[in-house]
């Protein structure tokens, strides 16, 4: 018999995968196994009180705790899980500074990979709409809530300041309502900050499917805290939930339109791709499991846990996906691994939970602990407490506290933490009656259609002249980049429409760098320059044997190469 030692390998670095291997370098020595978490940040998150880095009243990086400090016996790889290949017992790893695979052996799998945020079947969601799970999520959300306060102390237009001040949340569950709870408080508390935000009021929507939010408590508390929020100036609508979204407007089901620049969206949640393909038995779209967390049809060899799985207690309860479950199920999993590999008892899940508690912002939360109801004050005590006991490690309940002390007796934190500029190839979607630019716009992109149509007006002394409607593959918006002019026509969207959006740096890129990007569009503006009429708009001509229409000497139109005949029309 093999003396060497097995190899356990756990994939997620959550609170599931973290506690497994916190707990089978208890249970297991050096010589017995070789443990190994994969997981693509080197840090564990604390999401309970990740909300709170909106409001920065947790410094970004007293939310996350070093896996390599949580886990010293165990080996950490921080990438990307590709594959999973449960028959050959072999996963890849996605390549790191060499582009190479890495593929591993296990004997023992613990999937513990989490779920995502997933906005498939909701057009303009992926474009518009920020998901709130990771320490980049937050970061990303804080930055854009100080950009949109900032762009809104200068902005004229009325509509545009309303809608810059407009903050909606899909999903009223905990993680929904703590993330508006803290957003209203950090926007309540900052605006005075901004001369011209004092006396404005800002509108903060939280969009809940059911008939009322946070269904993991009791009604009673439930009602406290829409009560509480609404006294706060959040704005609940029930018995609805978001369809769509665009760069202007969040869309409900029922057809309400919120005009917005910040859409956050905690539902609905979806399994990781890489599990998703996994060709093993699922329930309610998660991992089957056993009361010892075995995955159905690879007992003994791969356990799931946390909120990839479908788990019931030995009761029979179906156990929610929450961290004080999380950390539960791993304690089995591991006592279930270390029974594989050296022999011994053998434990299955009956964890029934102890409570919830959800907070509400600064001085106010709500608690179901061992079926006692606590609300307000008293409870927001209690979640701090009870969250700061939880958190691993002296150093990081140390640095919470000087927090949360800081941010009692000074203002919030209103710099930001900016590390990258928004740009990139990107995709958007727009609904119908949306403006994609205007007439006398600045160009700092191009645009190519995926899907959906739109159509070109001129607007000559006062008159609208509609140039063109435009469909899938054709582009428009090259000229402005081309010769630094201002958009000469307006671009409205005829249907719902996905687009490919192309900023200035990465046209200027792709020109420099391919020289036959480039020439399409050299050669295009000159032909431009020289077609002159209108009517040549609808005449196609030929660029390198693709069909190239030609536009008129300023139009911002034109097809991709390789795109079928457009559809023109003419006014
Ligand atoms: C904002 C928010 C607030 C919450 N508040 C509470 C609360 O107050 N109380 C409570 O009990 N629960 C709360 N929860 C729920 C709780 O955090 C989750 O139930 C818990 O984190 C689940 O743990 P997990 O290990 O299954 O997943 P996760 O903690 O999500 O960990 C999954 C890990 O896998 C990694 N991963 C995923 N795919 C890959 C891949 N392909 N390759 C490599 N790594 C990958 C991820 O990066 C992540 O590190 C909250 C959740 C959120 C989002």
């Amino acid at each position: 018999m093999s003396t060497d030692p097995k190899q356990v390998v756990i994939l997620g670095g959550g609170f599931a995968g973290v506690s497994t291997a916190r707990y089978l370098e208890k249970l297991l020595r050096a010589e017995q196994a070789s443990i190994t978490l994969i997981n693509r940040e080197n840090y564990w998150v604390y999401q309970p009180m990740l909300p709170e880095v909106i409001s920065g009243s947790i410094g970004l990086t007293n939310v996350v705790s070093p896996i390599r400090r949580l886990c010293p016996r165990t080996n950490l790889i921080m990438r990307e899980v590709e594959d999973i290949d449960l028959k050959k017992q072999i996963l890849t790893v996605s390549p790191g500074f060499r582009p190479r695979q890495l593929q591993l052996r296990y004997d023992h799998l613990v999937i513990a990979l989490g779920n995502i945020t997933d906005f498939h079947g909701m057009p303009g969601m992926i474009e518009n709409a920020m998901p709130f799970r990771t320490l980049a999520d937050a970061m990303v959300l804080r930055n854009h809530v100080i950009h949109v306060l900032e762009e809104a102390d200068v902005e004229e237009d009325p509509k545009l300041r309303r809608q810059l001040l407009t903050f909606v949340v899909g999903g009223g569950g905990f993680s929904g309502v703590e993330v508006m709870a803290e957003l209203n408080d950090f926007v309540r508390s900052v605006k005075r900050n901004y001369l011209r935000l004092r006396n404005e009021p800002h509108r903060c929507v939280v969009v809940q499917a059911g008939d009322r939010i946070l269904p993991e408590m009791s009604e009673t508390l439930a009602l406290f805290a829409q009560r509480i929020l609404r006294k706060r100036g959040v704005e609940i609508i029930l018995n609805d939930r978001l369809k769509a979204a665009t760069s202007e407007r969040a869309i409900l089901q029922s057809g309400t339109e919120i005009p917005c620049k910040t859409l956050i969206s905690t539902v609905p949640s979806a399994l990781p791709p890489v599990v998703q393909k996994l060709d093993c038995p699922k329930e309610g779209g998660k991992l089957l499991v056993n009361t010892g967390l075995e995955l159905k049809d690879y007992e003994g060899n791969v356990w799931a846990l946390g909120d990839c799985a479908s788990i019931k207690t030995v009761a029979g309860t179906k156990v929610p996906p929450t961290a004080q479950h999380a950390i539960r199920e791993a304690t089995t999993a591991a006592i279930n691994i270390a029974a594989a590999v050296r022999g011994g008892k053998r434990a299955e899940f009956g964890f029934e939970g102890l409570g919830t508690l959800g907070s509400l912002g600064h001085g106010a939360a709500v608690a179901q602990i061992f079926g006692v109801r606590v609300s307000g004050l008293l409870a927001w005590f209690l979640w701090r407490c009870i969250y700061l006991m939880k958190m691993p490690g002296l150093n990081r309940k140390v640095r919470i506290v000087t927090d949360w002390l800081l941010h009692l007796l000074f203002p919030p934190e209103l710099a930001q933490t900016k590390v990258a500029f928004e740009s990139g190839i990107r995709n958007q979607h727009f609904e119908p009656g949306d403006i994609i630019f205007q007439q006398g716009d600045l160009g700092d992109t191009m645009y190519v259609i995926e899907d959906g149509e739109c159509e070109v007006f001129r607007e000559q002394k006062g008159e609208q002249e509609l140039l063109a409607t435009l469909g899938p593959r054709e582009y428009f918006g090259e000229m402005a980049l081309l010769s630094d002019r201002t958009r000469n026509a307006t671009i409205r969207a005829h249907t719902a429409m996905d687009i490919l959006i192309i900023p200035k740096a990465d046209f200027n890129k792709l020109r420099q760098s391919v020289p036959a990007f480039g020439h399409v569009f050299t050669e295009l503006a000159t032909r431009r320059a020289v077609a002159g009429s209108p009517q040549s708009f609808a005449e196609p001509g030929t660029l390198g044997g693709y069909p190239i229409p030609i536009p008129t000497p300023e139009s911002e139109l034109g097809p991709m190469p390789g795109s079928p005949p457009a559809t023109r029309a003419k006014r």
